[in-house]
């Protein structure tokens, strides 16, 4: 079941603390008056460190505009474009797709989603290529080099940099400050459902590689109908966004609003599906990445010991009364669970909300 731990608004009212199961267990007991008096006194100071959450760090106004999170937002809206760039030379700009063109021609994948089937795809994700590659007979052996190499160096930052979707959640989730964060326990429940459509997909793709190189794959792919090609793309949301909504007429006047009556039942369901990621983003951050992304999941097998990463610096870190690092994490990290030298999680998609938020300014990116 989920459990809906107190939101950051609830805690800056200072109503309930909001800092871990054990915390929230005591309250069930009646309390002495010194007891009392200790707790108020901790969530007085919760609620300031709590306050200090709603904006990053920023000591002066240069700071508050050209920042890391400033930053990020300009790569993930640059890369937006990037992996769709053929729409750049659709628009007249072929020097912009020149440039995209150059880049891709270094680094045609990357470790994130981006179905090379879109109608303006300039660069692939990683495992759409590998799944596309399988299907088609062929070992991704340059797509999985290159996938891992960039991961063991990175870790998952084209996820927090770069993936259109990982972009889409981010500023989706923009408009609430008030988000919800799931128990450490249901938050392991739920990442477990992206392994298993991980071990789904890979299997009926492997499937198809194995029917096509002996030859007999005429049966599995009449089987499997739309899922044959890429056990992944229906199910994609970039695949659906990024290929799909091109192919279906859309109405732009009153009189052309029966087309939606020629959209297929599949495309309603796919419609929704990419609906309810920027709704529920509102209130659970990257939620399609914590939760049912097969990419992310396979990407973090490779990314927990990446050499670049981050972790605290213990003599500034204070974790026990200041949890700014965790509210933060689009992740739902909890990062004070990890030894201070690295933040060995393969969720960890180096956003660095949690070094943009540190108001002791003890998070730092490791190069070890
Ligand atoms: S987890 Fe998946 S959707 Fe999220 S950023 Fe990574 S590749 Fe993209
Ligand atoms: S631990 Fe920090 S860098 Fe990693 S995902 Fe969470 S906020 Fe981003």
């Amino acid at each position: 079941m989920m459990t809906q731990f107190p939101t950051l608004q609830s805690a800056k009212q200072g109503s309930v603390n909001m800092v871990d199961n054990a915390e929230l267990a005591e309250t069930e007991e009646e309390p002495e008056e010194e007891e009392v008096e200790e707790q108020s006194k901790k969530e007085e100071k919760k609620r300031v460190v709590l306050e200090k959450t709603k904006t990053p760090r920023a000591r002066n106004i240069v700071g508050m505009i050209f920042n890391l999170r400033m930053l990020r937002r300009i790569v993930q809206i640059f890369f937006f474009i990037g992996v769709n760039a053929w729409i750049l030379g659709a628009m007249g700009n072929e020097a912009a797709q020149q440039f995209w063109i150059t880049i891709r021609d270094i680094i045609p994948t990357l470790p994130m989603i981006a179905p090379l089937e879109g109608i303006y795809a300039m660069i692939g994700g990683s495992f759409d290529a590998m799944h596309r590659e399988l299907a088609a007979g062929i070992f991704p052996f340059f797509t999985l080099g290159s996938m891992i190499i960039i991961l063991t160096i990175l870790g998952r930052t084209t996820c927090g940099w770069i993936c259109p979707i990982g972009t889409i959640q981010d500023f989706a989730t923009l408009p609430n400050r008030e988000k919800i964060r799931p128990a450490p326990s249901t938050e392991n429940e739920l990442r477990r459902i992206k392994a298993g459509i991980f071990i789904i997909v890979t299997f009926f793709s492997s499937w198809v590689a194995i029917s096509t190189m002996l030859g007999t794959d005429d049966a599995i792919r009449r089987a499997l109908g739309v899922f044959a090609d890429s056990g992944f793309a229906p199910i994609n949301p970039a695949y659906i966004i990024f290929k799909l909504f091109f192919e279906v007429p859309w109405p732009n006047s009153l009189e052309t609003l029966w087309y939606i009556s020629s959209w297929g039942w599949v495309f309603w369901l796919q419609f929704i599906f990419i609906l309810l990621i920027v709704f529920v983003s509102l209130w659970f951050p990257r939620w399609y990445c914590r939760w049912l992304c097969p990419a992310g999941w396979f990407y973090g097998i490779f990314s927990r010991n990446a050499l670049i990463s981050i972790g605290r610096n213990p003599a500034k870190c204070t974790p026990d009364t200041c949890n700014v690092c965790e509210v933060v994490c689009p992740m739902n990290i909890r990062i004070r669970r990890f030894p201070y030298q690295h933040v060995h999680s393969q969720e960890c998609i180096m956003c660095l909300e949690c070094k943009s938020h540190c108001p002791n300014d003890a998070i730092e990116i490791k190069f070890s």
